[in-house]
C-alpha cells in the first residue's frame, strides 16, 4: 500500500520561521514523523518575508473572501501582504504538488496555516488559514497540532 505524504508546518518541526523569530515545535509531532515521508513548509518564508516579520492577519473577510478579491491580509503596518502571501501559498503548493499529499498537519491560528481559527480584525474567530483553504480545495484532509493530541498518525 502507498505511505501517506504528510505536509507539516515548519515552525511545528522547529524551524524559527514564524514572525516572532520562534519556532513551536511539537516535539511529539516531531517523534511521529520519524520513518514517514513528510514535506516541511512555511508559506510566509516563502512569500519572502524572512523571520521574525510583521504579523498579518484577515481583514474584511476570510479566505474564501480573499480568494474572490473581497478580504485581504494585512500587516500590523497596515500594508496589504495579500498578493506576496499569495506567491508564497503557491510556491508551497507548487513544492507539494509533486509529492501526492494524502494529510496535513498546519499551526493553528495562523493566517496561512489555521485549521479551525484564525485572527480576523483584530479577533480570533472561527476560520480557515489561505494555505489550509488552497489545501481543502484540492482534497487534501488538514488538521492542526491541537487536533494531533486527540489523532495520531496511523502507524503505517
Ligand atoms: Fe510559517 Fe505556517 Fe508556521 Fe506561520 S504557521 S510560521 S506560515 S509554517
Amino acid at each position: 500500500m502507498k505511505k501517506t505524504q504528510y505536509i507539516v508546518s515548519a515552525c511545528l518541526l522547529g524551524e524559527r520561521c514564524r514572525y516572532d523569530g520562534k519556532d513551536k515545535e511539537h516535539p511529539e509531532i516531531v517523534r511521529s514523523l520519524q520513518n514517514k515521508k513528510y514535506v516541511s513548509v512555511c508559506p510566509e518564508l516563502l512569500a519572502g518575508w524572512g523571520s521574525p516579520r510583521p504579523a498579518v492577519q484577515f481583514s474584511g473577510g476570510g479566505a474564501s473572501e480573499v480568494v474572490e478579491g473581497k478580504a485581504i491580509i494585512r500587516d500590523n503596518l497596515g500594508r496589504d501582504r495579500t498578493e506576496s502571501l499569495t506567491k508564497g501559498i503557491n510556491e508551497a503548493l507548487r513544492l507539494v504538488r509533486s509529492s501526492d499529499p494524502g494529510e496535513a498537519i498546519l499551526k493553528e491560528k495562523s493566517p496561512s496555516c489555521g485549521v479551525m481559527q484564525v485572527y480576523r480584525d483584530g479577533k480570533l474567530t472561527r476560520g480557515e488559514g489561505l494555505f489550509t483553504h488552497r489545501l481543502r480545495e484540492k482534497g487534501v484532509r488538514v488538521r492542526s497540532e491541537e487536533s494531533f493530541a486527540k489523532e495520531k498518525f496511523p502507524s503505517s
